[in-house]
């Protein structure tokens, strides 16, 4: 088991080509333990990319003040909810960290300071879907936080500082969930495919429209879409990490969605890939 993990660990920031990133619309900590769909989906796009030497993940569930990176040699599996099955919370995803990459990380954001942390690990944002992708759990994973003092537009400012981590073999992966009002799931349709709320498919159609035109001015300025932005988006933090994502696109580079679908009524699964 050791030797294992040694051998995985992240030795050094390699050149490479340059990485994709991705957001992943993560959905209910369940699709951690539930085959559907969705989790296909993660596993066909785990196919269509080159094997990353490391991941940092911005993850919804890890809200700071200030900005921090987890940099312990061995993150934790955080079970951050509540009321799911045993089976859940035995789920562990052991992943090693990567101080060097939190390192570089810390070092490639030349605005804001960035702090390295040991007390966080990785939340279900991170683990729940990077297993699918990396199911041996041998790429490192660190988390980056969001600060909830930021506005999106610094949001998207800072993202963009992390584009040099791409030609080291990084995957950057932000993970949320585009439309997400949970006061407003219809639970007695979850079991419904593709099952959205009209504001919920207009503010996902936009959504898309936004990313493929490149018209990241509506993107970070999404509270000026009016109603089915305010309903798809109540609070930022699952939708930031799509910020993240959208800042680091190269002008030569195109994005496609996978897992494209509402669910629920109020949430979309909505993933997207820049390469
Ligand atoms: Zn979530």
């Amino acid at each position: 088991m050791t030797s294992q993990v040694v051998k995985t660990r992240f030795n050094s920031l390699l050149n490479t080509d340059t990485m994709p990133v991705l957001f992943l619309g993560h959905g209910s900590p369940m699709n951690a333990i539930e085959e559907n769909e969705f989790v296909q989906g993660f596993r066909e796009e785990a196919q269509s990319i080159p094997k990353p030497q490391a991941i940092l993940c911005v993850s919804a569930h890890w809200e700071t003040q200030g900005t921090h990176v987890t940099a312990m040699e061995q993150p934790k599996t955080i079970h951050d909810f509540g009321g799911f099955p045993k089976e859940l919370y035995e789920v562990q995803y052991s992943a090693p960290g990567s101080l060097e990459l939190a390192r570089e990380t810390q070092q490639a954001i030349k605005k804001t300071e960035v702090g390295l942390t040991h007390s966080w690990g990785l939340d279900h944002g991170a683990w729940s879907v990077i297993k699918h992708f990396y199911p041996k759990a041998d790429v490192p994973v660190i988390e980056m936080s969001l600060d909830y003092h930021k506005s999106p537009q610094d949001h998207f400012e800072m993202a963009s500082e992390l584009s040099a981590l791409r030609k080291k073999g990084v995957l950057i992966i932000g993970s949320g969930n585009m439309v997400h009002n949970l006061r407003r799931v219809a639970w007695d349709k979850l079991d419904e495919p593709g099952f959205g709320f009209e504001w919920a498919l207009e503010a996902r159609m936009k959504m898309k429209e936004f990313i493929q035109d490149g018209d990241y001015s509506s993107l970070i300025h999404y509270h000026r879409q009016g109603k089915v932005f305010e309903l798809a988006v109540p609070t930022p933090e699952h939708y930031l990490p799509l910020l993240y994502v959208m800042a680091l696109k190269q002008n030569n580079e195109n994005c496609s969605f996978f897992n494209d679908q509402a669910i629920g009524g109020s949430l979309t699964m909505t993933s997207v890939k820049i390469q």
